[in-house]
């Protein structure tokens, strides 16, 4: 596979990754809910209502793709909040904007292309960031942490949905086993495209574990992190706050 696990420079992952997106974007909502047998909405569900939004305020869903989290937080926010949808991919972003606009999700909602290790967001802006299934696809990850940090304001939250490692060894092996040879075949036969999906596999399984994630966000300067492990450790969702 062209995106084996050989060691891959900062560029070329980059590079993938804009590729796989461009290549996904038109079938990712299909294949969101096929591969995770529709799972995925009750993981996104878990992560909106553990995130504390409030009509009023600003939230950022970075890497939002095809706007799952942002059309949930437009509502919950309401006239006075403001919804930023930013993402470093153009064609998940028009994908989202198309997909929002259809649903009647407009007046607070903004979209912006932009990559998360470099936001161009004023300091202390935003009272909640959401990155659902985004964080393992970015090159840098502690600079993006940094950086997510830095627009968040005092008392803000950051939440990271991702996949992560599952808590028994029998769930790992089963889940390994269907992610590198069962994803890449509905990849194949529903989107033509196996290789963007072997890519998301491999990147699942070298994302950093739960312990991991929590150090990288303590790293960067966030307090009181936890996390809360859903369908056996498959995915989890981070939280930490600004003080
Ligand atoms: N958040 C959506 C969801 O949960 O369905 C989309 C997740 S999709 C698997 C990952 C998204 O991350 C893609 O839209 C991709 O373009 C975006 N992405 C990858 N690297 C990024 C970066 N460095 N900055 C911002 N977005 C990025």
């Amino acid at each position: 596979t062209h995106f084996g696990f050989r060691t891959v420079s900062k560029a070329e992952k980059a590079g993938m990754v804009a590729e796989v997106f461009h290549s996904v974007a038109a079938k990712y909502d299909l294949m969101n809910d096929l591969m995770s047998f529709g799972i995925h909405r009750i993981w996104k569900r878990f992560a909106i209502d553990c995130s504390g939004v409030r009509r009023g305020q600003r939230v950022l869903d970075l890497a939002g793709g095809t706007g799952d989290l942002a059309a949930r937080f437009s509502r919950m926010v309401g006239e006075q909040g403001e919804v930023v949808l930013a993402d470093i991919n153009g064609s998940m972003l028009k994908m989202g904007r198309e997909k929002l606009r259809n649903q009647g999700v407009v007046g607070n909602i903004n979209y912006v292309q932009a990559n998360a290790e470099a936001l161009p967001f004023p300091e202390n802006y935003f009272d909640c960031i959401t990155i659902s299934f985004g964080l393992r696809n970015v090159t840098d990850k502690d600079k993006a942490l940094r950086s997510m940090f830095r627009v968040l304001k005092p008392g803000g939250r950051l939440l990271v949905l991702e996949f992560s490692t599952p808590l028994i060894d029998v769930l790992n092996k089963a889940y390994d086993a269907y992610s590198f040879h069962v994803l890449p075949r509905i990849g194949e036969v529903v989107a033509h495209d196996a290789e963007s999906y072997r890519y998301l596999a491999e990147s699942i399984r070298m994302h950093p574990d739960q312990e991991t994630l929590k150090a990288m966000m303590e790293d960067a300067g966030f307090e009181n992190v936890g996390y809360y492990n859903m369908t056996g450790g498959i995915v989890a969702l981070h939280r930490g706050y600004k003080f």
